[in-house]
Parts: structure tokens; sequence; C-alpha cells
């Protein structure tokens, strides 16, 4: 084993160190392993409930009219995620556009949108018109109003309270933490947060980002009282295999809004061609309860090397896990950049490439990022990314195996060993 990590560019020393952890984390894999076990098999009884058969993997083209594949995976999708319906579509192209979509289908002009979560992920920003953008909600009179958390990482019911007003129409609740280093919410927790705010007010619409959490807890949000969930396809839910993507679930009336919004009003879910790309949405929520099982296991491997090695970690070595995650803070633009080395290195896909910092549509500052990616950008995938400011926090998150992801670990492990940023 040694050697074959040496062939690869692990040196001995960075190899030995990464070792005493895998040991010490055994208990903790197991218990992964027990939830991927529930989820994979929740996966396969909504496949068989709706008796997904070859027929469904045809694809359509064309207007789509009755395709058989794309309208029994959105029926899959509800069932998984406990929901009265689903959008599930290579129309959407990413996690901003599913949540842009989520949003603006789902508010009119007048309404006001509330964060009780603290500033949203970088993109909505513009989606909101937090920065002024062409076509924001801002744009057509849809107000925005946000509380942060508290100090310790608390709900402000108070504030909250105080901020639903007669013109809140909907709430959207940030799972994960983004480029943030608050925690990241559990399931039980987003549920708490939705019965108080339901509590002052039945009709607001509870709505989700849902991104990275999908599969790694054996309930999702929808089942803790949300409306609506909403995420990215080349996250966890595509499993690797989604080559495109988001998806929207819950309830009947937010997704028929969200339909007539996405093709036209009239139109609705019985538009849009599912393409060649069907048959990997379906395998890809077939493998996505191990692959994001995997990523979960290098995120807590990541954090127990980078906190003993004296760096910040969230979520700590030992705290538990709702989304696959782990911010680093490597405290200077060297240490960042040597860590996506590191992880691009280890790549499956352009791992001969260096990773360069530049200035990415939708966010604020320069980005470094690392991806040698089957699927351009996926973040399922092995990746690691930071925005050029302090204090220089990595976002590490994904491994379609465990293996892939122990091995960019120890990669990026060895590029800091080799600048002399970290001792061991
Ligand atoms: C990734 C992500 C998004 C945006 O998704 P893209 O696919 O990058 O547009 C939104 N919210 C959260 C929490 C995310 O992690």
């Amino acid at each position: 084993m040694r050697e074959i990590y040496q062939e690869l560019g692990i040196e001995e020393k960075v190899f030995q160190y990464g070792q005493q952890f895998e040991e010490k984390l055994k208990e903790r894999f197991t218990c992964i392993d027990e939830t991927a076990e529930f989820n994979q098999l929740k996966v396969i009884k909504a496949l068989q409930t709706h008796k997904v058969s070859a027929e469904c993997f045809m694809g359509s083209s064309g207007y789509g009219y009755n395709d058989l594949g794309r309208d029994t995976l959105e029926e899959v999708y509800a069932s998984c995620f406990k929901g009265e319906a689903a959008l599930v579509r290579p129309q959407i192209t990413c996690g901003t556009h599913a949540l842009a979509l989520a949003l603006m289908s789902n508010l009119r002009p007048g309404d006001e949108l509330l964060s009780p979560v603290g500033k949203p992920y970088d993109t909505l920003e513009e989606v909101i018109g937090i920065r002024p953008s062409k076509g924001s909600l801002a744009e057509y009179g849809i107000t925005y109003r946000q509380t942060d958390l508290l100090e310790n990482g608390d709900f402000d019911f108070k504030s909250i309270k105080n901020a639903i007003n007669e013109k809140t129409r909907l709430v959207t609740i940030q799972r994960s933490k983004g480029y943030q280093t608050r925690p990241t919410l559990s399931v039980a927790r987003i549920g708490e947060l939705i019965s108080f705010v339901k509590q002052i007010k039945p009709d607001i619409i509870c709505m989700v980002d849902n991104c990275y959490g999908e599969f790694v807890e054996k309930q999702e949000p929808l089942e803790a009282g949300a409306d609506m969930i909403v995420g990215s396809l080349i996250k966890n839910p595509g499993g690797g295999l989604a080559p495109i993507g988001g998806y929207i679930v819950g309830k009947q009336e937010c997704i028929m809004n969200a339909a007539y919004r996405l093709t036209s009003p009239g139109l609705g879910k019985e538009v849009g061609a599912s393409l060649g790309v069907i048959q990997s949405f379906y395998q890809g929520l077939f493998l996505a309860p191990t692959v994001t099982a995997g990523a979960l296991k290098g995120a807590i491997y990541a954090a127990n090397i980078y906190e003993s090695l004296g760096f910040p970690v969230v979520p700590d070595s030992t705290e538990s896990r709702h989304d696959i995650i782990q911010a680093v803070t490597l405290k200077s633009p060297k240490a960042l950049t040597a860590f996506c080395k590191g992880i691009q290195a280890a790549a499956p896909v352009d791992s001969h490439v260096t990773p360069e910092p530049w200035a990415m549509p939708g966010y604020d500052d320069e980005v470094i990022m690392a991806a040698g990616a089957f699927v351009q950008g996926s973040s399922i995938e092995l990746s690691a990314d930071g925005p050029l400011r302090p204090p220089y926090a990595v976002y590490f998150q994904g491994g379609l195996t465990w293996y892939h992801a122990k091995l960019g670990i120890l990669m990026s492990l060895q590029k800091l060993y080799e600048e002399g940023l970290v001792q061991l």
C-alpha cells in the first residue's frame, strides 16, 4: 500500500501521518455506512414503487410530450424525498438556477422574502438583489429581509418574530454553510425553525436550500415540515453521474408554479425533453447514498488531519455532520493555493494542470478552485474551492469514492508539507 501511494507522490511521512486517523475513525465510518444503507433502501423502494423500467431510459427530443422517463423520475424524487411533486430537469442548469426558479415562481411583486439564518450563498445575492443585478427579485418589487444567527449559532427567534410581517411570503433556509464558517443545520434544527415560523404565520412557504445535504441524514427537510427543497444534480443526488440538472421537490402548488416559470404558463411540466441524460439521472440517484457516504468520510478525515495540525476546521473533528462540506481555515493565500494544488494533483482527470485564482461569475471575490472532474464543475466529485480573502478558508467537498477522497487529502497535505507550511 505504501508503495502505491509513493508512486502517486505521497511521501512515507505523509502517508503515516494519515494512517493514524483512519484507525481512530472506524466507528464513525460504520455509522456513516449505516445511514448509507438506509438511504440506499429508500431509493430502491422509490424506484420500485414507481415501476421504473427500461422504457424510462429512452429519453425524448423536441417538445418532450409524454416523456415517461422524465415523469416517472419526478415521481421517484417526490417519493424518495417525501414530497407531493417534483421538478427534476436537465433544463435547470445548476443549483443557483433551481433556487432562483423556486423563488421567482413562488413570489409575486409586493411579497417579501426572509432569510432567518443569515446571509445566503454568494450567488443568491444577485438573485435576490442584495447586490444589484439585472433580473433580480428586487427589480420585480420583491423585498428581502434577513436575520442573522446568534453569536453561538442559535436561531435569533426574537428577531425572526419581529421580521415576519404581512408581506412575508417565503422563508429561505440554507442547510449548508456555503462560504461561511457557521454550523450547517441539521434536519431537526430546520424543523424547529419551520415550526416556529409557521406558528407565527402558517401560510408562509418554507423553502430549504438543500445543496450538499441530500442523503447525509436518514431524513430530509420535507419530513421536518419544509414546503420545498431545492438542489443541484451535480452535487449529492446526481451521484456523480448526472451531467447537468437541478431539482425542486415539495408541495404540489409550489412545484406547479416552478414548472410554469421554467417552461411557460400553460405548458408547465408537460414539455421539456429529457434528451439523452435521463438514465444517468436514475442511475446517479441510485448511487447517491453511497457516493455521499464516501464524501462524508473524506470530510471527516480532512477535519481530523487538519485540526491536529492546528488549523481551525468547521465542522470540527468530532461533531455530527449535516452536509458534505469541510471548511479548513488555512490562514494564508499560500496555504490555500497549496491545498488546492494537492486536490488537483490527486484527480483522475486534469491532474497535470495547476489551479489559479479567477474572478468567477456570481462571486464577489476571486476564487481558487481545484477540480479534476468527469463532469465539469461537479462538486460531488473531489473538489476544493475558496475565496481569496481572509481567513483563507478552503471549502473541500466530494469524492465519488472514499479512497479517492483520502488520496486527495493526503496529496493536499503533501503539498503543504513540501512548501514547509506544516511540520509532521
Ligand atoms: C452549490 C450551492 C448553491 C449554488 O449551486 P450552483 O450549482 O453552484 O449554482 C447554492 N447554495 C448552496 C448552499 C450551495 O452549496
